[in-house]
């Protein structure tokens, strides 16, 4: 078995708003733009100062979010803090099967779903070193009313209880989004290299 045949891995980066999936998803794409992509999510919040339609997300109205779901192009969605999010489809199957790693940044609830829907993904979740730390990681944003943070500390307790349920923790400490992602890339190359992933391949091996 040669590495270009080892399967792309679909994963699901979750953990508390404002503890650093999104630096961390930038770290691993830049080192490895050939291995990994992001899934982009559609969504119905307003994009902020900086993020870029198609992007960071596909900025849409809930109209167009709603018709999406009925034609079935939206794999698992959610309402978080009061707008729409959602997996489309199309952002996994086309590249997991040219061996890309797929990174679904995504909360709690959609990972449930991913994990039903998509056995093979890794779960795996970002916790920051400390609450207090989450805290100052959200005002420090400048980004988020009182009320958002108030609500994005109040989900992210509530969230926590799901950890059980992923597969795997990294802890991103502060200026450690570097150290973070060289972890996940560890986690996914051991996923890679799984036996139950890769057992068709093998069992050929001697087949001429
Ligand atoms: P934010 O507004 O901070 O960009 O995202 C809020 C939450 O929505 C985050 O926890 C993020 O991971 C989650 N999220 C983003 N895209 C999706 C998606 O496609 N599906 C689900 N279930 N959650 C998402």
């Amino acid at each position: 078995m040669n590495n270009k045949k080892l399967p792309g891995i679909p994963f699901v980066l979750s953990g508390p708003s404002g503890c650093g999936k999104g630096t961390i998803v930038k770290e691993l794409l830049k080192k490895y733009p050939d291995t990994f992509a992001l899934s982009v999510s559609a969504t119905t919040r307003a994009p902020r100062v900086g993020e870029v339609d198609g992007v960071h997300y596909y900025f849409i109205t809930r109209e167009e979010f709603e018709h999406r779901i009925d034609d079935q192009q939206i794999l698992e969605y959610t309402s978080y803090c009061g707008n729409y999010y959602g997996t489309p489809k199309k952002e996994l199957y086309e590249r997991t099967v040219s061996g890309i790693n797929v990174i679904l940044e995504i909360e709690v609830e959609g990972a449930m779903n991913v994990r039903r829907l998509c056995p093979e993904a890794v779960l795996i979740y970002v916790l920051p070193p400390d609450a207090e730390t989450l805290e100052a990681r959200l005002r420090g944003r400048g980004t988020n009313t009182e009320e958002d943070i108030a609500n994005r500390l109040a989900t992210a307790r509530e969230e926590i209880r799901c950890l059980p349920d992923y597969d795997y923790i990294v802890i991103n400490e502060n200026d450690g989004a570097e150290a973070a992602a060289d972890e996940i890339v560890n986690i996914i190359a051991s996923e890679q290299h799984k036996v139950s992933r890769n057992l068709e391949n093998a069992i050929h091996f001697f087949d001429n």
